[in-house]
This record gives structure tokens, C-alpha cells and sequence, in this order.
């Protein structure tokens, strides 16, 4: 076969040309970074998890009518992704105060918000992506007002829907990440959810214990990553043991460790 043609290859996942004109193919790496990628490492299987709970989380989202980049999962690794032009802003939702938002503000982590919040950063790695306002949005044209309006909408509506998702299975939707791109058709262009949404942007707290089951076990040196984005899979009823994950054995990594 043919090798395919690179088009950018991300901090956690490689792009490849699609198999169709205006089709890409999105390559989940086991590649985890953070502070900015001043922190490097490698979670094993996460890959293979995130392409599977972004699947589902997308195509769950598709059923309620959010219109997003995904088209079909192709492999262990790999899913078939509508191409578009990313808009360079990271769009946060936050539940609950942790991170940023508590170092920031001295709010405590943990805080339940009394209303949601959505926060805008400018996608910009060298400038460690700054928080921006609506505002620097308009005056720099990153977006238009009706791309903003329907991006702040579509924020709350993949939130609501994901806070009842992950409330369902016992876990508590703290605080996630979210991109989004434009889609062309002739003059006129949409807003359409791109990128992922997996543990690697989400914090997911474990609703009884207060468990981390996200990235932050990778920030904070806490241990068990894998394991946790596989409690996610698992708990999102993805996982079962005769399937492809099997492969991870994460479970037997886990006795090694002695947990
Ligand atoms: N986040 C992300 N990518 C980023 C920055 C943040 O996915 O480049 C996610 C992060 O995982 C968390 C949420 O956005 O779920 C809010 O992150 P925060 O602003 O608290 O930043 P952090 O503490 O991660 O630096």
C-alpha cells in the first residue's frame, strides 16, 4: 500500500491524508505532554482508549444533533475525520473549580461553580496559549460573532449532554477542553466539533472517592493512567474482555505493580 501522506503531526495525534477529498485520518498516539509539553511521556494503550471513547462520545453527540468532524472509526487507532478548518481557539467548560481556574482565582479545587463557565484560550503553543476574551476574538477576526454564537451554544449543549453521560456511570464532569473547526460549502461555511474529547481533555473525577481519572494522574505523578483511562472505557461500557483491549492487558500491568 501506498504510504499515506502526513498532513501535521500533533502533541497526541498524527493526521493523514483521508482516503477521499475532504477526508482526513486522525492517529491516536500513546504520546501524553503537559505544562505546555515541558512534561513528556507515554501512557500504553492510550491511543487505542481515546480513539474508542471519542468515537463514542462524538457519535453520541451526532444523535442529539451536534454537528461534528467524525465519520467512522477505522482501526484499533485510527478514525476517518471530516476535514476542516480549525479555529484557533480552546474552548474550556468548567463545572467545577480545579486547575487553572483555582490557581488563578485562589478558588478551591473542588468547588462545585454556581454556573457554568466557558473560557477561550488562543491556540498558539509558543505563546503557551493565553486566555483571551470575546473581545481579542472580534478585533483579530479568529471567529465571527455568529461562529462565536454558535460555538458558545454548541458548548453548553456537548456539556449538558456530557455531564448526564458521566453522572450516569459515577463520575463527575469537572472541567473539559473543546475545539472546533469550519466547514466549507460553497460561500458559506459552518461550525462543526473537531479534535477529541477523551481523559486527555477532560477532568473526570470518580464521583464517591474523588478518584482522578483523567490527565491529571499523568500531571501530577499520581500513578496509574492507564488504568484510570481504562476505568473510563470500561465504566462508558466499552470495554469487555474478549474484545481488541484485551490486548492492553492492562490488568495484569496493574498486578505487576502490585495494585
Ligand atoms: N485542557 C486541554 N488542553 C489544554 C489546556 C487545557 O485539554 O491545552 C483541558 C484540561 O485537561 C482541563 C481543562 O481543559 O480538563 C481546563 O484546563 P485548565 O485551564 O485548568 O489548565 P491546566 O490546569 O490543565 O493547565
Amino acid at each position: 500500500m501506498a504510504r499515506r501522506r502526513q498532513i501535521y503531526e500533533g502533541k497526541a495525534k498524527i493526521l493523514y491524508e483521508g482516503p477521499e477529498p475532504g477526508t482526513l485520518i486522525q492517529y491516536f498516539k500513546d504520546d501524553a505532554t503537559a505544562f505546555n509539553a515541558q512534561k513528556r511521556g507515554t501512557i500504553s494503550g492510550k491511543g487505542v482508549l481515546n480513539n474508542r471513547i471519542s468515537e463514542h462520545i462524538f457519535t453520541s453527540l451526532a444523535t442529539i444533533g451536534v454537528p461534528t468532524h467524525f465519520i467512522r472509526r477505522l482501526n484499533m487507532r485510527e478514525q476517518l475525520i471530516r476535514q476542516c478548518e480549525i479555529v484557533p481557539i480552546e474552548v474550556v467548560i468548567r463545572n467545577v473549580a480545579a486547575g487553572s481556574l483555582s490557581k488563578r482565582l485562589g478558588i478551591e479545587e473542588g468547588t462545585q461553580l454556581p454556573r457554568t463557565i466557558i473560557e477561550y484560550y488562543y491556540k498558539d503553543d509558543a505563546l503557551g496559549d493565553p486566555m483571551i476574551a470575546d473581545e481579542h476574538i472580534a478585533c483579530f477576526g479568529w471567529a465571527s460573532q455568529d461562529e462565536m454564537n454558535d460555538i458558545a451554544d454548541m458548548a453548553i449543549r456537548v456539556n449538558d449532554f456530557m455531564c448526564g453521560m458521566f453522572a450516569a456511570i459515577g463520575i463527575r464532569l469537572v472541567d473539559f477542553k473543546l475545539e472546533f473547526g469550519r466547514v466549507w460549502d460553497g460561500d458559506y461555511s459552518r461550525i462543526i466539533l473537531a479534535d477529541e474529547i477523551s481523559p486527555d481533555g477532560c477532568r473526570l473525577w470518580d464521583m464517591k472517592s474523588n478518584e482522578k481519572l483523567d490527565k491529571d494522574r499523568f500531571r501530577q505523578d499520581l500513578g496509574g493512567e492507564a488504568e484510570a483511562y481504562q476505568e473510563v472505557a470500561r465504566r462508558l461500557g466499552l470495554l469487555r474482555e474478549d474484545d481488541e483491549f484485551a490486548v492492553l492487558d492492562l490488568d495484569s500491568h496493574r498486578k505487576k505493580r502490585g495494585k
